[in-house]
């Protein structure tokens, strides 16, 4: 465990515990991450997302996101024997933990703010410590990759609350962010920033899926992108298994290097999974492929964990 664990910066899985459909406990409730099977496989800290779905925009984002936040201290605190919020440099210090799972809470789409600055500061102060601008859509910040008939900028909103969450100590995420966006923040941001689930547009065509260019420009700036799990991001067909992974992973090392690369798992939001690594206990399964691929034992420790760590170690307070 101690060098051996896994970091992943991405999942969905707190709309489950919100709609009381699942513990996020007991492996038995189905789903594709959960507590037990989490620790059981090394990782030592998840990025747990408050994704504010389509349905709630753009009247009730706040309401619902403060809902999904809520959630995450509720679960936080039903398991605090098991798990802890990460929100600084010293609790990242305490990471590994054999006893506890660190969590990281997020927010997946910058709709919670409305137009107000203030509401970077206000969740903050709830605990959240990385915010992804966009989902697909335009917000008041940024417009998303689903918004294909334009190149919108980032406004004048989107770049001020980059500069606040830098000031903060709050990573920047740009999955989901449109091109022009994803330029910008790399502009602004004094901090290295994440695209947290996404993947090579070089392997696979999708809108979601990050250009060769992007990814040497989140290299040099020592960012990180955590590979999504999501078939259709790893392959056109929409069939896909940990082999594809694997390629996705390598292809990322060698062009932006191996310090760029790690894992947005994306368990819990997407309906499909490749075969061969369905649920969080199949991690070990995708630790062995990449040591057979090639990669050190170093290499595949900092893309399973360290190299997310590292970057929220130069982002943190
Ligand atoms: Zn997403």
């Amino acid at each position: 465990m101690q060098n051996n664990y896994i970091v992943d910066g991405h999942c969905d899985s707190l709309i489950n515990y919100v709609e009381n459909d699942r513990t996020l406990n007991d492996p038995s409730e189905g789903g594709q991450w959960d507590l037990q099977r989490a620790r059981q496989s090394g990782v030592a800290l998840q990025f747990l997302a408050a994704f504010i779905q389509t349905k709630y925009k753009p009247n009730r984002s706040l309401q619902r996101g403060l809902q999904l936040i809520d959630g995450a201290h509720r679960f936080i605190a039903k398991y605090s024997d098991r798990v802890f919020l990460v929100q600084s440099k010293t609790d990242l210090e305490q990471l590994p933990d054999p006893a506890r799972l660190g969590i990281l809470l997020s927010v997946e789409g910058g709709e919670i703010l409305g137009e107000d600055l203030f509401m970077v500061d206000i969740i903050f102060k709830l605990g959240v410590r990385a915010l992804g601008l966009t989902w697909n859509q335009r917000n008041a910040l940024a417009a998303g990759v689903g918004e294909t008939h334009t190149q919108l900028d980032l406004t004048q909103l989107g770049r001020q609350v980059v500069q606040r969450m830098n000031q903060l100590g709050m990573l920047v995420d740009v999955s989901h962010l449109n091109e022009a966006g994803f330029w910008q923040v790399l502009e602004v941001s004094k901090d290295p920033i994440a695209a947290t689930h996404s993947c090579a547009m070089a392997l696979c065509q999708h809108p979601r899926n990050l250009t060769d260019q992007q990814l040497r420009a989140l290299g040099r700036h020592k960012g990180v992108v955590g590979v999504n799990f999501y078939p259709r991001f790893l392959k056109e067909s929409g069939v896909a298994t940990r082999a594809d992974v694997v390629r996705h992973i390598s292809h990322i090392a060698e062009v932006a290097g191996v310090e760029t690369v790690g894992l947005g798992s994306d368990f819990d939001g997407i309906e499909e999974t490749p075969e061969g690594l369905g649920q969080v206990g199949d991690y070990h399964y995708l630790r062995e492929d990449l040591l057979k691929t090639g990669f050190s034992s170093r290499e595949v420790e900092q893309i399973m964990g360290r190299n997310f760590m590292r970057l929220l170690s130069d982002v943190l307070k």
